[in-house]
């Protein structure tokens, strides 16, 4: 209880901010476990991408919108998408990039990446990833791109058996074969 109105009063000056209040710090360990799913939608995503190596979304059909990555419930209209899951040709178009020159440490990489927000073909969404197999100099905004997986063996279901997306070389020759 005395934490807690110590709390509440440091509140109470800050928001006044006529006082200087010191910063406070308790030092000890805190036990955190957790478990993150994909939720639902999600997982029935990863699955699909995992065994046919093609992406799966939702369509609201009152709002024309077709929902990648899917949702269980339109966005606008809150209608239950449950049952409107179409297969979907994991092929786009590079919306934006950007390229990065530091880990997630802020140490340098041996390579830049380039790293994109592709918009998939079909839908009206999109994903963030890898763009692979370009230099950098020649990506272009609104280039067609399909995807690179993981060797089906090695994809578990997650988020990284998306290699990256490289540029779209034809038609005729897709990355999966659709059954
Ligand atoms: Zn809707």
């Amino acid at each position: 209880m005395r934490r807690q109105r110590d709390n509440a009063t440091t509140r109470s000056i800050a928001v006044g901010g006529l006082a200087r209040v010191e910063p406070r710090v308790w030092r000890g360990a805190m036990p955190v476990q957790f478990l993150y799913t994909a939720g639902a939608a999600g997982e029935r995503f990863f699955q699909t991408l995992k065994r046919k190596g093609i992406f799966t979304a939702t369509h609201c059909e009152e709002c024309r919108l077709t929902y990648l990555p899917p949702r269980l419930y339109c966005e606008r209209c809150f209608a239950d998408l449950s049952d409107t899951w179409r297969d979907v040709t994991p092929v786009g178009r590079v919306y934006t990039f950007t390229i990065v020159h530091v880990d997630r440490e802020g140490g340098p990489l041996s390579s830049p990446e380039l790293v994109a927000f592709v918009r998939i073909d079909g839908t009206d969404g999109g994903l963030v990833t890898r763009l692979l197999e370009i230099a950098p100099e020649d990506v272009r905004i609104d280039m067609s791109v399909e995807i690179t997986l993981a060797p089906p063996r090695k994809r578990r279901g997650t988020l990284e058996d998306i290699l990256g997306f490289r540029p779209a070389r034809s038609v005729a020759k897709r990355p999966f074969t659709r059954r």
